[in-house]
């Protein structure tokens, strides 16, 4: 029987889970990694599910309408995301992207036809900056001023926007149930806008309860300062515990997890370097941070025998241009 899909929106999802054999063997681990790969998404991330979601809602509720621009704040996947789905279903589409993301990130965007804003090219994000810091709901804010005098623009906000953890709720959740025949005990996952851990967290903790919902979040001295100018950061993620109130993702349930680790991205970057060899798959940074802190719960005895899922979210591919890949950086 053929097989012919019509749009990429039809191949978003239904990722597989790979046990990392070799990984496990390596490391003498006391349990097993499932990992789930988002990179095969059309456009290599996780972020392909909440684009297609979000925007389907939006045509749903009539918030977006054709011949409109989609409007996205985004460190990179999301826009990708967005970009394609937006070329395949005919809208617009505009990325407002932090400064220091790979340039591979604006390139990717621009060859689906979309346009690329840097933060810092927006009086209106500058100014929240200097005022609030890095706080993701005022610099949302400041782009709902920025592009309010503008007509048939909608504003995805993968951070406030439900339809991203919900996403995660009927898809990635179940597929993992699915996938395992309801045998995992931990899942782990990064968090960024929160949607992943959130969504699937929340659906798989329905099935059972006594799944462990496992949260990671970049060391404090992860991030570039003035004493570590050159620090390169795990893009995409932020941390969500001992930082101030408004800091604390929108999109992130505080009730979903059960624990939370902290890895550097020396260890996120090792671990990602370790896979592409022991197990042949090629991830970004935060995915190198997923593995590490399953290697970390699969050392301990009280997990002997369990099944870990952690979550990977992008390709490597996206971060030839950064020091993921050269072993000898350590930042
Ligand atoms: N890793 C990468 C590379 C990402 O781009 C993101 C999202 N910004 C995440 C992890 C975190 O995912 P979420 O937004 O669902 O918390």
């Amino acid at each position: 029987m053929a097989k012919i899909y019509e749009s990429i929106a039809e191949l978003v999802g239904r990722t597989p889970l790979l046990e990392l054999k070799n990984y496990e063997e390596k490391h003498n681990l006391k349990a097993r990694i499932l990992v789930k790969l988002e990179y095969f998404n059309p456009n290599q991330s996780v972020k392909d599910r909440i684009a297609l979601a979000m925007v389907e809602d939006a045509e749903r509720s009539g918030k977006l309408k054709k011949g409109d621009t989609i409007v996205e704040l985004t460190s990179g996947n999301t826009g990708v995301g967005l970009a394609a789905i937006a070329a395949a279903k005919g809208y617009k589409f505009r990325a407002y992207i932090q400064d220091q993301v790979s340039k591979e990130r604006y390139q990717v965007v621009h060859a689906f036809g979309g346009e690329t804003v840097k933060l810092s090219d927006v009086p209106e994000i500058v100014k929240s900056m200097e005022e609030n810091g890095a706080d993701f709901v005022e610099c949302c804010k400041a782009l709902e001023r920025a592009i309010s005098g503008e007509k048939n623009v909608w504003f995805a906000d993968q951070t406030r926007n439900h339809a991203n953890p919900d996403i995660h709720f009927k898809t990635t959740g179940p597929e993992i149930w699915q996938d395992t025949d309801g045998n995992v005990d931990i899942f782990v996952a990064n968090v960024g806008t929160g949607g992943t851990l959130s969504g699937a967290g929340n659906y798989l903790k329905s099935k059972n309860p006594n799944i462990q919902v496992v949260g990671i979040q970049p060391t404090e001295d992860s991030f570039q300062s003035e004493e570590r100018p050159d620090q390169e950061e795990i893009t995409g993620v932020h941390p969500f515990e001992n930082v101030e109130e408004r800091y604390i993702p929108a999109n992130l349930d505080r009730k979903v997890y059960d624990d939370w680790y902290e890895v550097h991205t020396n260890q996120a970057y090792e671990a990602a370097r370790e896979a592409a060899k022991t197990d042949g798959i090629l991830i970004g940074a935060s995915s190198g941070a997923a593995i590490y802190t399953a290697a970390k719960l699969a050392e301990k005895q009280e997990n002997a025998g369990k099944t870990i899922v952690a979550l990977l979210p992008d390709t490597g591919l996206r971060y030839l241009s950064t020091h993921l890949f050269d072993e000898n950086y350590h930042a």
